[in-house]
C-alpha cells in the first residue's frame, strides 16, 4: 500500500510570513547604504517576530500582529510612530486584520491615541460586535480595552512635519512614501529635505500558521497634507487588507483611492478562488487594473499551500518574507534578489 508522505495534517501546515513595508520610488542609487540597512535590520526584525509566534504553534493572526507592530515602532515607516500628518497637522492613523479561517475582521481608521493600531483592529475584531470603528470611538473603544494609550506627540516626527510643510508649499498630496529620508534617523533638516527623493510607507504582513490558517494586516498614516478625516484602502476590508482560507491572504500599499476603487485585496482573492488562477497572476491583474485608473503601489499574497507572491508596479517595494526554515530574506528593489523566490520579483 502506498504510504502518502504529503497529507496535511491539522498543527503541520508549512508556516509562513510575507511583510512589506510599503512601495515606491524605491531605488539602489537614492537609497544611501546606512539607511538602506536600517530598513534591512527592521524588516528582519519584523519577519523574526511573526516567525517567532509561528514557530511557536501560535496562531497567523498572532503572527500579522507581531510583525506590523516591530513597523509601527520604526519610525522608519508610515505606520504608528513616523507617520505622516495630515493638512490640519494631525496624524491619523489606519489599521486592520483579518482572520481567514473565520473571514472576522477589524478595523480603526484615524485614530490619533493608540500607539498600535493593528493591536486597536485586532481588538475590534475579537471584542467588538462591529468591524470598523474609527475616530474618538475607536480611540476610547481601544483604551478600554487596555491597550497602550499614548499622547499623539508621540507619532511626530521631524522629517515627517518638514514633509508636510513641504507638500503644503508645492500645494500637492504626497503618497505616504514619496519621500525617503537620507539618514537613518528621520530627524532632518530643511537642507538635507531636500536631497530626499520618493518614496516609502504603509506597512502590511500575511501569514500562514501550522493549522493551516491565513491573516493578513494592514497599517498606515494615509498620505502627507491628506485632508482630515480622509480614509484611504488600508482599514477598508476587501481594499487594503483581506483574508479566506479558500483563497489567500492579502496586504496592499499604494494610491488608496485607486485601491478602494479596484477593491484590489478582494478582487485578487476572488480572482484565485474562482477562476483558479495562479497567485502572481492575479496580483498582477489586479496591479494591471490598478495602473489603468492612474494608481500605483504592491501586494502581498499568500496562500494555505504557503505560495507567496510580492508584486508591485513602483521602482521597488520594502519586502520581505521567512518560512519553515526560519532564514528571513529581505528586499526592496525590483532587481533585488535577496527575496527572489520565482514569486517575488516586482513587474518593473
Ligand atoms: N494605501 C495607503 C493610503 O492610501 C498609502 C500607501 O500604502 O502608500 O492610505
Amino acid at each position: 500500500m502506498a504510504i502518502r508522505t504529503n497529507t496535511t495534517r491539522a498543527g503541520d501546515s508549512p508556516i509562513r510570513l510575507v511583510i512589506h513595508g510599503g512601495a515606491g520610488t524605491i531605488t539602489r542609487s537614492k537609497l544611501k547604504k546606512e539607511l538602506e540597512q536600517a530598513y534591512t535590520q527592521v524588516l528582519s526584525q519584523s519577519l523574526t517576530a511573526g516567525h517567532a509566534v509561528l514557530e511557536a504553534g501560535g496562531s497567523s493572526i498572532d503572527a500579522v500582529i507581531a510583525a506590523i507592530v516591530v513597523m509601527e515602532d520604526s519610525p522608519l515607516f508610515n505606520a504608528g510612530k513616523g507617520a505622516v500628518f495630515s493638512n490640519a497637522g494631525r496624524i491619523e492613523l489606519d489599521a486592520s486584520i483579518m482572520d481567514g479561517s473565520t473571514r472576522m475582521a477589524g478595523s480603526v481608521a484615524a485614530v490619533t491615541t493608540i500607539r498600535n493600531p493593528i493591536r486597536g483592529a485586532n481588538a475590534v475584531m475579537t471584542k467588538s460586535a462591529h468591524v470598523m470603528l474609527m475616530g474618538q470611538g475607536a480611540d476610547a473603544f481601544a483604551a478600554e480595552m487596555g491597550l497602550e494609550i499614548v499622547d499623539p506627540s508621540y507619532f511626530y516626527t521631524q522629517f515627517r512635519w518638514n514633509q508636510l510643510q513641504k507638500a503644503i508649499a508645492e500645494e500637492r498630496l504626497m503618497q505616504d512614501h514619496d519621500v525617503v529620508p537620507d539618514t537613518p534617523q528621520p530627524q532632518m533638516n530643511e537642507k538635507t529635505d531636500e536631497k530626499v527623493d520618493k518614496k516609502r510607507g504603509t506597512v502590511g504582513a500575511v501569514a500562514l500558521d501550522r493549522h493551516g490558517n491565513l491573516a493578513a494586516g494592514t497599517s498606515t498614516g494615509g498620505i502627507t497634507n491628506k485632508r482630515f478625516g480622509r480614509v484611504g484602502d488600508s482599514p477598508v476590508i476587501g481594499a487594503g487588507t483581506y483574508a479566506d482560507n479558500r483563497s489567500v491572504a492579502v496586504s496592499a500599499t499604494g494610491t488608496g483611492e485607486i485601491f478602494i476603487r479596484t477593491v484590489a485585496a478582494f478582487n485578487t482573492a476572488a480572482q484565485v478562488r474562482l477562476q483558479h488562477i495562479p497567485i502572481i497572476t492575479a496580483a498582477d491583474y489586479t496591479l494591471a487594473e490598478i495602473a489603468a485608473l492612474g494608481g500605483d503601489g504592491g501586494l502581498i499574497v499568500l496562500d494555505a499551500k504557503g505560495n507567496y507572491a510580492m508584486r508591485f508596479n513602483t521602482r521597488g517595494m520594502f519586502r520581505g518574507t521567512i518560512g519553515s526554515d526560519g532564514i528571513a530574506q529581505v528586499g526592496m528593489f525590483a532587481d533585488d534578489d535577496r527575496a527572489s523566490t520565482s514569486n517575488s520579483y516586482g513587474t518593473r
